[in-house]
């Protein structure tokens, strides 16, 4: 399980002052609301961003809030050619009572932290983390939407700029918030999707970068995840390096089991998803088993094939929950049981997210106060 604690130091950081600059052609309270009736997913912007710099000199200084809008460059900055990289995913919901909150951020804060370290970027203290998630609400509150299952997705992010095309960690970097209203990801209603078995290419190597949210493993799940769209799949699922199942592109897999087993695949090539730690929690609470360890490609189809698997599902922050309906491989393709626990961990789930159900467990935290 993940530490949840700060660090000492980090608890006894000074916050950050930020230089707040307002966007001067921030868009009209019409104009959003507009945009926030039908966001779709990932194209609309808030009207501003937060930056902070960092320099092995200096550690991290010049913290601000400016307009949205385009990043200058130096062409050799490092991130363009060796994609020192790195990124979150969390969302911002609207309750009832009008306040805005976020889900389990510290734990956003600890991963990007973990993603750092292993691409030799600087460690953004969790209280800076948490900081900047307030500073962008406190002058973009108005894009967090209120409707059925929509929430401003934020994305945080991390990137070597330091111009030098000699191949070290870079000595300059450059940390960024920006967000995005977002709808229901399923347009009518959660549907089950049909994955394709990726068995010529894989997203992670053990030893590699699958347990860091870094942009390289998703460009390396692009061409995958294109030959599942010429099968007719929504989505790739890989084989980690010892033909165990892993993880889709972006999403984690779970499996479970007719005797009330609640099972993971766990490598130290997968994403370390909240989602599934949290949805895992649930269950135990549920008195239902909980199990992590390799699942192979022979263990899931005779799973299914002896009714042994119950369901199985994918979950990460864009979609939470989503029912997989269909495997295909190069030479076969197996129907999926579709159960009723998905639906109803999903429900748990956004229930609390969205505060239509108490946090018992303190995974909320209010970003507007
Ligand atoms: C972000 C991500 C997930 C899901 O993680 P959550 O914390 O649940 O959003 C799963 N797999 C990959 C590869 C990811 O990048």
């Amino acid at each position: 399980m993940t530490d949840t604690t700060l660090s000492e130091p980090d608890a006894a950081l000074a916050p950050l002052e930020f230089a707040v600059t307002k966007n001067l052609a921030a868009k009209s309270p019409a104009v959003r609301e507009e945009i926030l009736r039908d966001p779709g997913f990932g194209t609309h912007f808030t009207d501003h961003m937060v930056d902070v710099c960092w320099s092995a000199r200096g550690g991290w200084h010049r913290p601000r809030v400016q307009p949205y809008g385009p990043i200058s460059l130096d062409p050799a900055a490092a991130v363009l050619h060796y994609g020192q990289e790195i990124f979150e995913g969390i969302k911002a919901y609207r309750h009832a009572d009008g306040g805005i909150y976020t889900f389990r951020p510290e734990q956003n804060a600890l991963r990007l932290q973990r993603s750092a370290r292993r691409l030799a970027l600087p460690e953004l203290p969790t209280s800076y983390f948490l900081q900047s998630l307030h500073e962008l609400i406190a002058v973009d509150g108005g894009w967090v939407p209120s409707g059925e299952d929509q929430s401003l997705y934020l994305r945080p992010f991390m990137f070597a700029k330091e111009a030098f095309l000699g191949v070290r960690p870079a000595n300059k970097v450059a940390y960024y918030l920006i967000a995005s209203p977002a709808g229901s990801y399923f347009t009518g209603g959660v549907k089950p999707v049909k994955i394709w078995l990726s068995e010529t290419y894989q997203r992670a190597a053990k030893g590699g970068t699958g347990a860091a949210k870094t942009g390289g493993n998703y460009a390396a799940s692009l061409l995958p995840q294109a030959e599942a769209y010429e099968q007719g799949c929504d989505q790739v699922v890989f084989l980690d390096s010892d033909g165990n199942i892993e993880e889709l592109g972006g999403m984690n897999i779970l499996f479970v089991k007719k005797d009330g087993t609640l099972l993971t695949p766990s490598s130290d090539s997968i994403l370390d998803g909240i989602t599934r730690n949290s949805i895992l929690e649930l269950a135990r609470d549920r008195g239902l088993t909980v199990e992590q360890r390799a699942v192979s490609l022979a263990e899931w189809r005779e799973g299914v094939a002896s009714g042994d698997i119950t369901e199985v599902f994918a979950c990460g922050t864009a979609a939470v929950i989503t029912p997989i309906g269909a495997l295909k491989a190069a030479g076969f393709e197996d129907e999926q049981p579709i159960g009723e626990l998905a639906l109803s961990l999903r429900e748990e789930l956004t229930d609390i997210q969205t505060g239509r159900r108490e946090d018992t467990r303190g995974w909320l935290h209010r970003l507007d106060a």
